[in-house]
């Protein structure tokens, strides 16, 4: 999956992120890893994915815009606008260039988690509600949504996803 240890994982994120943005990120792998138990998905790429989804957060809008122009993002004008939209795919080239990942879901599952796609993976959704859902969310609503989760996965996605429609716009 990976040659490097969680713990240089994690030492090497934390340089790059907010002290509250590694809290967050730490809070999803706690409940992508639950989720995964639950849902029968492998709890390792879900900590991996939890762990390094937020990785390109650190990047200013510029940094991101030329991550994406040096490989090959197609940036439509909303992203142009608003790089931060770019923080999943940018992040997916990140795990893999620079935490040295290679597992292709777990890369996928980053590169998804802020605007989904058609067709998910398991994983995939994992990581997008967990990013929601982690215990350092507040918002009304989260408890619902966090028992919804146990329960109707997909439709804990759907409802996620109108959330964060609505954030995004
Ligand atoms: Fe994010
Ligand atoms: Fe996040």
């Amino acid at each position: 999956m990976t040659h490097v240890t969680w713990e240089e994982l994690t030492d090497r994120l934390a340089a790059h992120l907010t002290p509250d943005r590694l809290q967050h990120s730490l809070g999803v792998v706690e409940t992508a890893a639950r989720l995964a138990v639950r849902w029968g998905a492998a709890v390792a790429q879900a900590r991996l994915a939890g762990l390094l989804h937020d990785c390109a957060k650190g990047l200013t809008a510029d940094e991101l815009l030329q991550w994406a122009a040096a490989f090959g993002i197609v940036r439509s004008d909303t992203e142009i606008a608003c790089p931060d939209l770019l923080h999943g795919p940018v992040g997916a080239l990140l795990a893999w260039k620079e935490y040295g990942v290679t597992d292709r879901a777990v890369l996928t599952a980053i590169r998804l988690h802020t605007l989904g796609a058609p067709d998910m993976g398991l994983l995939d959704k994992l990581i997008y509600l967990a990013d929601y859902i982690e215990p350092g969310r507040a918002f009304p609503g989260v408890e619902d949504l966090r028992r919804r989760a146990e329960q109707d996965l997909n439709q804990a996605v759907l409802r996620a996803m109108d959330g964060t429609i609505r954030y995004v716009l």
